[in-house]
């Protein structure tokens, strides 16, 4: 029976630890925090994505398109459709005209309208071209969440909280990971043959201590504002596209929106890559100074939808939202997949968007990485 280890109980390392107990492997998952899911799996803007925001990346819109009937159907009691769904197209700093939306849209088969008036009537015609009616639906991560832990009792997984891994090496036709208690500080070693590196923002962290050569990856501090909007946006999700615009969406756990901003939600930036000085993500995270960009975020966008002046500030989700390079360009989410990665039987993956979770486990089968 093979061995495996999976590094990081995010949403990735939950669904491929139920996968490859389910293809009848020993399964060890472990997650440095205290509790599961409650890194970029729990901070993000809960989006399940359809297609609609990548009109500069056509195969991850249509990646987009296959996968979300998937998880909306496996994660039914997770997902929030409860809502309406509107992209606007901003103008005129928009990368993306009403029109090129909408081929875009009959291109990738997605259902798009004209939104309603009372929806066009709280937009300042100035800046918004065209309102368009999607069909966009909002996870819930906190069910999600629960649903993995049900999931993986029911399995033949073990898994372990408070534990992180630090270096993985060959031994023989296997490999030896070294394993520390975050509480107690007590370190053990476990062999594997297969170790799946599903740290997203701390990939590297792994690969630094290991002797492995970095992954080339872009880091960003990101803060999304949790915000009680005014009654007229309790029931939608509103997306301006495409360029320095924002998001205002559900997000379930909180009964509460989230506000990104592109040109506000990141914070700063950092580079992994060889010749770079790695950096911790999560000692950078730990330490990082939190002063709120809502005020900006909102200005700005209530020149847009004046009535977003009436949301009223609770609180700010802080994440490291990890993305590569190649993405910078075309805003494309393709999954990171990188077998046997410096050593046999060591494998980086990382997804751009929960929903990758697919494109992973069909990039594993496709290289019958376990025969
Ligand atoms: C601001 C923001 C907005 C986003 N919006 C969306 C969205 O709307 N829709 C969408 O689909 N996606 C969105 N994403 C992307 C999505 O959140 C990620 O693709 C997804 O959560 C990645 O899941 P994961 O399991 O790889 O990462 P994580 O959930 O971060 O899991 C990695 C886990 O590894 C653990 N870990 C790290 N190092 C070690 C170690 N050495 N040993 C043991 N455990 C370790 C961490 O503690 C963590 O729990 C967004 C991301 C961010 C940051």
């Amino acid at each position: 029976m093979k061995q495996i280890l999976i590094i990081g109980g995010g949403f990735f390392g939950m669904y491929l630890a139920e996968h490859f107990a389910q293809r009848g492997c020993a399964v060890r998952l472990v997650e440095k925090e205290p509790q599961f899911m409650t890194r970029a799996s729990y901070a993000n803007q809960a989006r399940v994505h359809n297609g609609y925001h990548y009109p500069r990346s056509v195969l991850t819109a249509l990646r987009s398109r296959i996968s979300f009937p998937r998880f909306v159907s496996e994660f039914r009691e997770c997902v929030d459709s409860d809502f309406e769904k509107y992209y606007l197209i901003g103008n005129p700093l928009g990368k993306v005209s009403a029109k090129q939306f909408l081929k875009f849209c009959e291109r990738i088969g997605a259902q798009c309208e004209l939104a309603p008036n009372r929806i066009k009537a709280l937009t300042n015609p100035a800046l918004i071209e065209a309102c368009f009616s999607v069909v966009e639906y909002a996870f819930d991560a906190v069910k999600l969440r629960d649903v993995m832990i049900e999931r993986l009792a029911s399995s033949t997984v073990v898994s372990s909280l408070n534990t992180s891994v630090e270096s993985v090496r060959q031994q023989g036709e296997g490999l030896l990971a070294e394993i520390r208690n975050e509480v107690s500080e007590e370190t053990e070693t476990i062999c594997a043959d297969h170790v799946f590196n599903c740290t997203y923002s701390r990939i590297n962290y792994v690969n630094a201590h290991s002797g492995i050569n970095f992954v080339p990856l872009k880091h960003e501090m990101t803060e999304m504002c949790l915000v009680e909007v005014p009654d007229q946006l309790k029931q939608l999700g509103i997306t301006v596209m495409c360029g320095p615009f924002f998001s205002v969406m559900p997000f379930p756990p909180a009964g509460l929106h989230t506000f990104s901003h592109v040109r506000y939600t990141p914070h700063y930036e950092w580079r992994d890559g060889d010749g770079i000085e790695y950096e911790d993500a999560h000692a950078k995270f730990a330490s990082a100074q939190r002063n709120s960009a809502w005020r900006y975020m909102q200005k700005d966008a209530a020149r847009y939808i004046p009535v977003l002046s009436e949301c009223s500030y609770q609180s700010s989700l802080w994440e490291v939202k990890t993305i590569l390079p190649r993405s910078e360009t075309d805003d494309s989410r393709p999954i990171l997949f990188l077998p046997n990665h410096g050593l046999k039987g060591f494998h980086c993956i990382m997804g751009g968007k929960i929903d990758n979770v697919y494109d992973a486990v069909e990039a594993i089968t496709t290289q019958n990485l376990l025969e």
